[in-house]
C-alpha cells in the first residue's frame, strides 16, 4: 500500500461520524496530554509512556502475542495508574481550561504606538524639539553615534524628560526598538541630499538622512514650529493627528517585521491552536497507520481436529477418515487476535449419509466462527467415505466348550447369562440366525459346578458396529455319575 493511500483512506472513513469522534478524541487525549507534560516537566515520565506505546505499536504490527497479551490485559490498570499518578497535574489542567479566558484586548504594540504620538503631540504643543528612531530589519549602527545605552520600558514620564531641555541628553535621537528605549542622545547621519526645504535644519536633515540609507521610520519634532514630520525611505511626511502617527509608526513594524503586534491573548490563541492542529494530525496519523492497519482485512491458517457427529444409529462409516484439517480465516487483526484456536473444530454433520460412498465438503457452518471471521477454505475440502447400513438382530450366545469333563462327570445343565445379545450387522449379511461363540471353556479339569464369565468372540462382520461386547455369565451345573 503506498504511503499516502492510508491517509486518503482515512479521510474517505472520517465521512463516517463514529470514526471522526474517534480521531477528535484521540487528538482531545494527546493535547492534554502535551499540556500535561508541559506543565509539569515530567518528560521522563513521558518518554517512558512514548516507548512504551512505541513498543505497542511495534509488536501490533508484528503480530506479538505475548507484548499484545500483556497490553491488552493489564491496559485498563496501567491507564488506571497514570491517572492516579498525574492526578494533581491533571486537576490544574481541567482547572486551567475552565479559566481559559479573554484578558487583553489591545495589543501591546498599539498602546506603545499610541503612547509615543501622545509624547509627540504634547511636546509639538510646547514646541520642543525632538527626534524619536524606528529601527526596522536594518541594523542602525553602521551610521549613527552609540549615544546613551538604556534599556527602559518606554513611558510618558520618562520620554518627556529626555525630551525636557533642561536635561543634559535631550540633544539628539531616541531609539525604540522591539518595545523598549535602547539608547537616547544618538546622533544620526545627515542627509547629503538637497530635498529638503531652506526651512528645516540638521535636526530634519538627521531624519531624513538615516532615512535614507536604512528602512528606519524617523519621527521629529520641530522647536521651531511645533510640527511633526515622520521620515521614511528618503521621504518626508507631516503628521497632524496622534492617530496618523501611531498608525504609521504600526504600519512600519508590521511591514518590517520589526515588533510583534498581536497581544499576548491573540498569541496564546495561535499557540494553542498550532498544538491543537499538532495533536490532530498525530491522531490522523494514529489512525490512519495502527487503527487501519489493524482493521486490514489477513488470511490465517489453523490446525483443526475434525469431528463427526450425528451418525444415524443404523450406519456406520470406515475409520481411515481425515482426522484433522487445515482452514484459512479472513478477518481484521483484532478479530483473529479474539479467536481461541484451541477451541477451533471442523464439524461434520452425518445425519444425511446414505449407504454407500459419500462425499461430504467442510464449509463455514462447520466450523463455528466468530461473526467477523469469513471461512476461506479448507483442506481437504471434500470427505469421500463409505457408509454402511446396518441392521439390528438378536445373536444367541454359545458357550465354546473344549474337551470332555472327568470320567463319571457329566453337565446336568447349563444357564447362559444373557442368552441373546442385540447386535448391528451390515444389512446385506443380515440372515435370522446368528451364533455368537465365548471364548474357549476348558472342561478337562472341572469336577463341580462353576460360574465363569467369558467374552464373546467378535466376529468379522460385526467388527465395524461392536469393538466391545458384554462378558457373558455361565454357570455350568456338573453332577456325579
Ligand atoms: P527645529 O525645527 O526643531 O528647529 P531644525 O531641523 O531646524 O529643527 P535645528 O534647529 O538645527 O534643526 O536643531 C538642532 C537640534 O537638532 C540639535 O539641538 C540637536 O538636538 C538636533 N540635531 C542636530 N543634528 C543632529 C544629528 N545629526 N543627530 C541628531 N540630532 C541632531
Ligand atoms: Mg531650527
Amino acid at each position: 500500500m503506498g504511503i499516502f493511500a492510508l491517509q486518503i483512506r482515512t479521510i474517505k472513513e472520517m465521512l463516517n461520524w463514529r470514526v471522526s469522534l474517534d480521531i477528535i478524541l484521540i487528538t482531545i487525549v494527546i493535547f492534554f496530554l502535551y499540556q500535561t507534560l508541559r506543565a509539569t516537566g515530567t518528560w521522563k515520565i513521558a518518554s517512558g509512556i512514548l516507548i512504551a506505546s512505541l513498543i505497542f505499536v511495534f509488536a501490533r504490527f508484528l503480530d506479538l502475542r505475548g507484548i499484545d497479551w500483556i497490553y491488552s490485559n493489564l491496559s485498563q490498570i496501567l491507564l488506571l495508574a497514570l491517572i492516579v499518578i498525574f492526578q494533581p497535574e491533571l486537576r490544574k489542567i481541567f482547572e486551567r481550561a475552565a479559566t481559559l479566558k479573554r484578558k487583553e484586548t489591545t495589543s501591546e504594540g498599539s498602546k506603545l504606538a499610541f503612547l509615543v504620538s501622545d509624547v509627540v503631540f504634547s511636546l509639538a504643543r510646547q514646541k520642543n524639539g525632538a527626534l524619536i528612531v524606528f529601527p526596522g530589519k536594518d541594523s542602525i549602527k553602521p551610521w549613527t553615534s552609540e549615544g546613551i545605552p538604556l534599556q527602559a520600558k518606554p513611558s510618558y514620564p520618562i520620554l518627556m524628560s529626555i525630551f525636557d531641555t533642561h536635561s543634559p541628553g535631550h540633544d539628539g535621537a531616541v531609539v525604540i526598538e522591539n518595545g523598549l528605549i535602547t539608547s537616547f542622545a544618538v546622533r544620526l547621519p545627515l542627509s547629503e541630499t538637497e530635498k529638503l526645504p531652506k526651512e528645516f535644519g540638521t535636526r530634519h536633515n538627521a531624519g531624513m538622512g538615516l532615512s535614507e540609507v536604512t528602512d528606519t521610520l524617523i519621527v521629529v519634532v520641530s522647536e521651531e514650529r511645533g510640527t511633526v514630520t515622520c521620515f521614511k525611505e528618503g521621504a518626508r511626511e507631516s503628521m497632524h493627528d496622534r492617530n496618523t502617527l501611531a498608525a504609521s509608526i504600526m504600519r512600519h513594524w508590521k511591514n518590517t517585521e520589526s515588533y510583534q503586534l498581536l497581544n499576548s491573548y491573540e498569541k496564546n490563541q495561535k499557540k494553542l491552536l498550532k498544538e491543537i492542529a499538532l495533536s490532530f494530525v498525530l491522531a490522523f496519523l494514529f489512525w490512519s497507520t495502527v487503527v487501519l492497519t489493524q482493521s486490514e482485512l489477513r488470511e490465517v491458517v489453523y490446525h483443526v481436529p475434525i469431528e463427526y457427529v450425528s451418525m444415524p444409529k443404523n450406519m456406520r462409516i470406515n475409520e481411515e477418515n481425515p482426522s484433522e484439517a487445515q482452514i484459512v480465516l479472513l478477518g481484521t487483526a483484532n478479530d483473529i487476535n479474539a479467536i481461541n484456536p484451541s477451541q477451533l473444530k471442523a464439524t461434520i454433520d452425518l445425519s444425511s449419509i446414505k449407504p454407500g460412498l459419500n462425499s461430504l465438503t467442510i464449509q463455514d457452518e462447520s466450523i463455528s466462527l466468530p461473526e467477523n471471521i469469513k471461512f476461506i477454505r479448507s483442506n481437504p475440502s471434500r470427505l469421500t467415505f463409505e457408509a454402511i447400513k446396518f441392521t439390528e438382530i438378536a445373536a444367541n450366545v454359545k458357550p465354546q466348550f473344549i474337551g470332555n469333563l472327568p470320567e463319571g462327570f457329566s453337565i446336568d445343565s447349563i444357564q447362559v447369562v444373557p442368552r441373546a445379545i442385540p447386535v448391528w450387522i451390515p444389512a446385506e449379511n443380515a440372515k435370522n440366525e446368528m451364533n455368537l461363540l465365548t471364548t474357549p471353556i476348558y472342561l478337562d479339569n472341572l469336577k463341580q459346578s462353576t460360574t465363569l464369565y467369558c467374552n464373546i468372540i467378535v466376529p468379522a462382520e460385526l467388527q465395524l458396529a461392536h469393538r466391545q461386547l458384554p462378558l457373558v455369565e455361565i454357570r455350568i451345573i456338573i453332577k456325579k455319575m
